[in-house]
């Protein structure tokens, strides 16, 4: 008996067909708007002309900064386009260590790495501070690099678990902590992760609680601030700034560089020096990936430079953000409470997200629909972020299109 078996590339071909053709009838085949010239508060997007951007993570309105672009255009002369070497080789410039003092300095800590991207800082993280009877306790709602890390460091070290409480409950916290207390395997570190700003729903770890529990069960506390550094408390130092607390008290951060501090890309681990030394010397993105270009590591560190020096900033964000609210319950829609820079207007239908967030862009105004698997099932939203970079002409631009996106549907 012969079986007749396709080929990879017929197999291959046919696969990606039956993905890319469930998506395109289920409404979510994503289609990517080409934006010509720099990201701003307005830009120009090549099928719709010019409109007003509410989905960019631009917080500051640091991405076309005169002093960021010329403070890259600075490093790319000084230093050429690139390090062509991993940071231990050849690869570790002063615009690395200069970034990376003032990431510190920024977060009040000892010490900061930079890498590509916060994605892979994460991936860096926890592979390499974890071993054996460790466990990984993480909100259900973190971010998909903070998942992805953890099922990678289980894979890379045997005997590393991994757990989730439900998300902000600190009962569950409390509940999964007193078990692993008595859980048998776990005989090493605690690890508690959990993002600043949950970026789907815009609201704010409760991190004094979260840090009392790792105290009382002896855990170590890692946040990933990425939407809440440049953002959150008076001085943009992010959400532990918010919630009246200090750098220190959080053992380890991630974060980006690719949202409020210049948009450029970018990502970055901060805590103690032995933290750090250790990812230095043993992380495998940091042995075997190329470093951050130079020329980024300038933009970025002008970019928080700028925020050090004009925290008024922070405060035009706040102003923005508390109209903008405003602004969205007036025309009729409703926004989950919180004072981040993230506002969702919960839809509920994907297809629908979808549909009103096209119509939105013919009424000049970028607003994203976000539906499952992104977000849960049945919870299908528009996300409007909000910018320091925002006049009110670019606000009300959102609103009378919000109020006659509501008269038409209702
Ligand atoms: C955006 C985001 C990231 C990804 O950052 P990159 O630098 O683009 O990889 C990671 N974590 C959280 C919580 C984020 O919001």
């Amino acid at each position: 008996m012969t079986t007749t078996k396709l080929s990879g590339r017929d197999l291959f071909a046919q696969r990606t067909s039956n993905v890319l053709g469930e998506l395109e009838q289920s409404g979510q085949l994503k289609k990517l708007q080409m934006i010509e010239g720099p990201m701003d508060a307005e830009i120009t997007l090549r099928d719709y002309g010019t409109v007003a951007c509410f989905c960019s993570n631009n917080y500051l309105g640091l991405a076309n900064h005169p002093d960021v672009v010329e403070a890259g255009i600075e490093g790319l002369q000084r230093y050429g386009a690139g390090t062509a070497s991993v940071r231990f080789i050849c690869g570790t410039f002063q615009a690395h260590e200069d970034l990376e003092r003032t990431i510190a300095e920024f977060l009040d800590v000892e010490a900061a790495y930079t890498f590509v991207s916060c994605w892979t800082a994460t991936e860096a993280m926890f592979p390499t501070v974890c071993e054996a009877g460790d466990l990984i306790v993480s909100d259900e709602l973190n971010h998909a690099c903070i998942i992805d890390a953890m099922r990678l460091t289980a894979g890379i070290k045997k005997g590393v678990k991994r757990t989730v409480y439900r998300h902000s409950d600190m009962d569950s916290l409390d509940t999964v902590l007193s078990e692993a207390r008595k859980d048998p395997d776990v005989t090493g570190v605690i690890w508690v992760i959990t993002d600043g700003v949950f970026s789907m729903e815009g609201d704010i770890a409760k991190l004094p609680e979260i840090r009392a529990l790792c105290d009382e069960h002896g855990a170590m506390l890692c946040v990933d601030d990425s939407h809440g550094t440049g953002v959150m408390g008076e001085t943009g130092r992010g959400t532990h700034e918010h919630r009246g607390m200090s750098g220190r008290d959080v053992d380890l951060f991630t974060g980006t560089l690719g949202k409020a501090l210049g948009g450029g890309a970018g990502g970055y681990l901060a805590g103690s020096s032995a933290a750090i030394e250790l990812i230095v010397q043993r992380a495998r993105p940091t042995l075997f990936s190329n470093a951050l270009p130079a020329t980024v590591a300038c933009s970025a560190r002008k970019a928080i430079e700028t925020l050090m020096n004009e925290p008024q900033r922070v405060a035009k964000l706040r102003e923005n953000v508390a109209y903008a609210r405003r602004g969205i319950r007036d025309a009729g829609f409703e926004v989950l409470e919180s004072p981040t820079a993230i506002c969702p207007i919960i839809i509920g239908d994907t297809a629908k997200a979808i549909a009103w967030s096209n119509r939105l862009l013919e009424l000049g105004v970028f607003v994203i629909g976000f539906g499952f698997p992104v977000v849960p099932e049945g919870t299908a939203r528009l996300r409007v972020q909000i910018s320091a970079g925002h006049g009110p002409e670019h606000m009300d631009r959102l609103i009378d299109a919000l109020k006659t996106l509501k008269a038409e549907v209702g």
